[in-house]
């Protein structure tokens, strides 16, 4: 999008740009978590709406601290990835990007100017009043002749104690859908509360009952917990013997895995504050370290673990260990999609949460345009430019643990009674395996990759799988070698 950014040989023409963020829990251990946003993330980008859309995870990279700089525009639309509000949305998002927000975030969401950025974070995407529409879609894939002569809804939330947003939104979806006159009756029911699930044949009377889970996604609660509460045995269960009669249940999948979700979260964006502008510029300090190493891959280049080679107007990636290997007996991969499922998981079919660790899987080659190259990169290393392009301009500024462990809250808040011997000995174990260098911890960093070192990557604050196996090393939960905690 960004024609000329030197302000030298003729007018400076620039295009407005728009980039949109969607972020996602991610985990630690387990590679299905950030699934769903990155198909969400391809359904959007399909509709070519915005400039980019980009993914960031707590638990995965890259981080809530790393993203906005990942972004290409100055101009972002974040939209938290969670069916309802609560801890994450609330605490956890907008202080580990810096949004200078906490607490419940308005119905036209928070809009921040950070680093050069115009940032907009809006409400979650389950409390979007289209959501609506998402339970209806679910509802007629099970019962496409659901009627109000005959057909009972419910709408069934996890409901918690602590939450009272995650009820509300559950009871407003199931008014509207009443209002609407679509069904005979429609309840709403709860998980963890009352009006609990189980008590549905008192309270339902319709012969026919279609049941819409109000979950983000395919889990235990909707695979196990929600059929055994309900006696369910599959998509459509009979029931003969219920107190209002023969009845029978129709059983839709989660409302977060639909597709029309993508249109919920579109809605939200257009509805931000502040949203509908001419869109941003491209952010200077960005374009540049993406320049700074496309000069290098057009000369031939290794970033950690991986080589870049120009051939004939596009470039090669591969694991520098099979450098010199036929090309034939490597899996050749020509999408940046393609190099983000490979990448994902190393060779023994472990997932990677954090991608500078020096396990990346061999045995693969990926042929991409220059375009396509930006973004695999980013998928193979997020956020590594930037953060490296930074350290070489002498523009990152190191967090010190301290740092990092005062701000951790919730089950983190742990970290802050670790000792600095404790901080070193997690350090010893996770980080003598990771690319990086520790800023954080006071080592020093003298070349990068960007000038030949490939294994010269910064590290400026500790990342969420260290944090999380300090928090395991004050519990004294922590074995010996490997990581141990369960998030
Ligand atoms: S904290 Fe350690 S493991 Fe995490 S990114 Fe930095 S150097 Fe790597």
């Amino acid at each position: 999008m960004f024609r000329d950014n030197s302000g030298r040989g003729g007018a400076v023409q620039s295009v407005r740009m728009r980039s949109l963020v969607l972020i996602g829990h991610g985990s630690h251990l387990n590679g299905e978590s950030a699934v769903a946003v990155y198909r969400y993330a391809e359904l959007i980008r399909q509709r070519g709406l915005f400039d980019e859309v980009i993914e960031g995870y707590w638990k995965e990279e890259p981080s809530l601290r790393q993203v906005l700089k990942t972004t290409a525009s100055t101009d972002v639309t974040v939209i938290p990835m969670f069916i309802s509000e609560g801890y994450f949305t609330e605490t956890v998002i907008p202080r580990e990007m810096g949004l200078g927000h906490q607490g419940p975030v308005p119905p036209e969401g928070v809009a921040r100017v950070i680093g050069g950025r115009t940032v907009r974070y809006t409400l979650p995407y389950g409390v979007h009043p289209s959501m609506t529409d998402v339970i209806l879609a679910r509802a007629r894939e099970v019962l496409p002749d659901a009627n109000p002569e005959d057909t009972a809804l419910i709408v069934l939330g996890h409901g918690t104690t602590r939450n009272e947003n995650s009820n509300r939104i559950v009871y407003q979806n199931a008014d509207r859908i009443r209002e609407s006159g679509q069904f005979a009756e429609v309840q709403a029911l709860f998980l963890d509360e009352d009006p609990k699930v189980g008590t549905w044949p008192e309270t339902v009377r319709s012969p026919r009952v279609v049941v819409v889970p109000f979950f983000a996604s395919e889990g235990w609660h909707t695979l196990e917990t929600i059929p055994e509460d309900m006696g369910l045995t599959g998509t459509v269960t009979d029931f003969t013997e219920n107190p209002h009669g023969h009845q029978q249940v129709f059983y839709a999948r989660p409302v977060g895995t639909h597709a029309a979700v993508a249109d919920v979260i579109l809605h939200l964006a257009e509805e931000a504050s502040g949203a509908g502008g001419p869109g941003g510029d491209t952010e200077r300090g960005h374009e540049a370290a993406w320049q700074a190493f496309l000069k290098g891959a057009r000369a031939g280049l290794r970033v950690g673990e991986v080589l870049v080679t120009p051939e004939l107007g596009v470039f090669e990636l591969r694991n520098a260990l099979d450098e010199g290997r036929p090309g034939a007996d490597l899996t050749t991969l020509v999408t940046p999609e393609g190099v983000r499922d490979q990448v994902r998981f190393t060779d023994g079919g472990e997932h990677r949460p954090v991608h500078t660790l020096r396990n990346l899987p061999r045995g693969w080659r990926a042929v991409l345009s220059e375009a396509d190259l930006r973004r695999a990169m980013h998928y193979v290393y997020p956020a590594v430019i930037e953060e490296t392009y930074a350290h070489d301009c002498h523009a990152l500024r190191p967090t010190p643990w301290a740092t990092t462990a005062r701000r951790q809250t919730g089950i983190y808040a742990k970290v802050q009674k670790a000792t600095p011997a404790q901080v070193e000995h997690v350090a010893q174990d996770v980080c003598t395996g990771c690319l990086r260098t520790r800023l954080w911890a006071g080592h020093k960093l003298t070349q990068s990759f960007l000038n030949g070192v490939p294994g010269g990557i910064p590290c400026a604050e500790a990342c969420t799988f260290v944090v999380a196996e300090v928090r395991e090393e004050v519990s004294g939960k922590r074995g010996g070698g490997g990581h141990s905690h369960s998030h």
